[in-house]
């Protein structure tokens, strides 16, 4: 086992040794977190419209809880399933406007599944090089070719389909805003070459469910721009944990036969089916709150220019500064937990080579007062770092 000790010490000299750090949250202040004895501004968590401490959800979690106990005791296909499941996806059917949809554990599992259950050997995934590792991960357990696109690059895109043309299946996969740097695939084209070229287009709203559409449905939706997979996690606007995926009844009813992590693993705790439904009642009927986070995310982004950063154009509450270095980013990190903010340094191999940033994602409770304060503390940092000159 001695390499590892090696490999380890290469990586603490690039500055790319990972520790899991303690962070708690505080009930009813859902927009800051704990580190040691620090009460921290968070600025790096999903929680986009500030639902995961809404009294409701927990409400309903704890009744549930009381009812059904602690765990499902096994997968959906023995005896994990109920009623409670069946309701949810019907609702879920309803918001989306689809025939049929299905709950995952998790983002990662439902990309893993899904991608696994639609393609194999012969086949191929037409994946953004930016895509979510799930989707990579995915693609890489299906056993189909990996033909990797550069970043939302349409031309690229079609050079590929054309070299992959006689493949068995094609399947474009796309995050639909990126999450490590918040802009937004070109839905509408990818909507195109997928008729041109008789291929499965899935998209993954991680970021965008719950912030785009009148009711919170998603970017497909806003731009009215039809998928065949359309997949989103409940575990960042709504504030809860799990997935959906939505689509044709054929679609689930596949998915049902096909999708490995749903078959092989145990069903989601009825408590938290019960917190995801009461979410999704939430997503949809407080819309406050997407307007409360539009006007944050315009005033932080804003602020940051003012500052002088260079801050890409968009409306998405992911907002990246690109600092490049490794070892600055920390720092530049490190510092801004000095001044009272959590906001955390984002690397490779999450991000390529040479293009390490800290990730500012902001929440529907993030008050005027409180961005623009920490604008200022990210110039001041900015400036002594020398990542920004005056
Ligand atoms: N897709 C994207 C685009 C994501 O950002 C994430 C999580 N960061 C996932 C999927 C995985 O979702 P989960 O955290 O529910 O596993």
């Amino acid at each position: 086992m001695n390499w590892m000790e090696k490999e380890l010490s290469a990586m603490e000299d690039a500055s790319l040794m990972r520790t899991l750090c303690l962070s708690s949250s505080i009930l009813g202040c859902p927009g800051y977190t704990v580190r040691g004895e620090r009460r921290l501004l968070n600025l790096s968590s999903n929680d986009y419209l500030g639902l995961s401490q809404h009294p409701a959800i927990i409400e309903v979690m704890r009744e549930e809880l009381l009812i059904e106990g602690s765990g499902a005791g096994a997968s959906r296909h023995v005896t994990g399933n109920r009623a409670s499941y069946g309701r949810l996806e019907e609702a879920l059917s309803g918001w989306q406007n689809c025939e049929a949809a299905l709950v995952f554990a998790n983002g990662y599992m439902a990309n893993s599944g899904v991608i696994g259950a639609l393609v194999g050997r012969g086949d191929v995934v037409f994946s953004d090089q930016l895509n979510h590792a799930s989707i990579v991960d995915g693609t890489i357990l299906s056993r189909a070719e990996l033909a990797r696109y550069r970043h939302n690059d349409m031309e690229h895109l079609r050079t590929l389909m054309n070299k992959y043309r006689d493949k068995r299946r094609k399947l474009i996969v796309t995050d639909a805003v990126f999450s490590m740097d918040g802009d937004q695939a070109p839905l509408r084209e990818l909507a195109h070459l997928k008729c041109e070229y008789g291929a499965m287009l899935m998209v993954d709203e991680a970021h965008s469910g719950g912030i785009y559409g009148d009711l919170g449905e998603g970017l497909c939706h806003e731009l009215g721009v039809d998928v065949d997979i359309h997949m989103g996690t409940f575990s960042k606007s709504f504030g809860v944990y799990g997935a959906y995926v939505c689509g044709s009844r054929t679609l689930i009813r596949w998915l049902v036969n096909k999708a490995r992590p749903l078959i092989y693993s145990t069903a989601l705790p009825p408590s938290l089916i019960a917190g995801i439904s009461k979410a999704l009642e939430l997503v949809q009927t407080e819309h406050w709150r997407r307007v409360r986070l539009r006007e944050a995310v315009t005033l932080f982004r804003s602020s940051l220019s003012a500052a002088g950063f260079d801050v890409s154009a968009g409306d998405s509450p992911i907002v990246p500064i690109i600092i490049g270095d490794n070892d600055t980013t920390l720092r530049f990190s490190g510092a801004l937990e000095e001044e009272g903010i959590a906001a955390v340094a984002i690397r490779p191999p999450t991000v390529p080579e040479g293009t390490a940033r800290i990730r500012f994602s902001l929440s529907a409770v993030h008050t005027d007062k409180e961005l623009i304060d920490a604008a200022a503390r990210i110039r001041t940092v900015g400036l002594q770092l020398g990542v920004l000159s005056l």
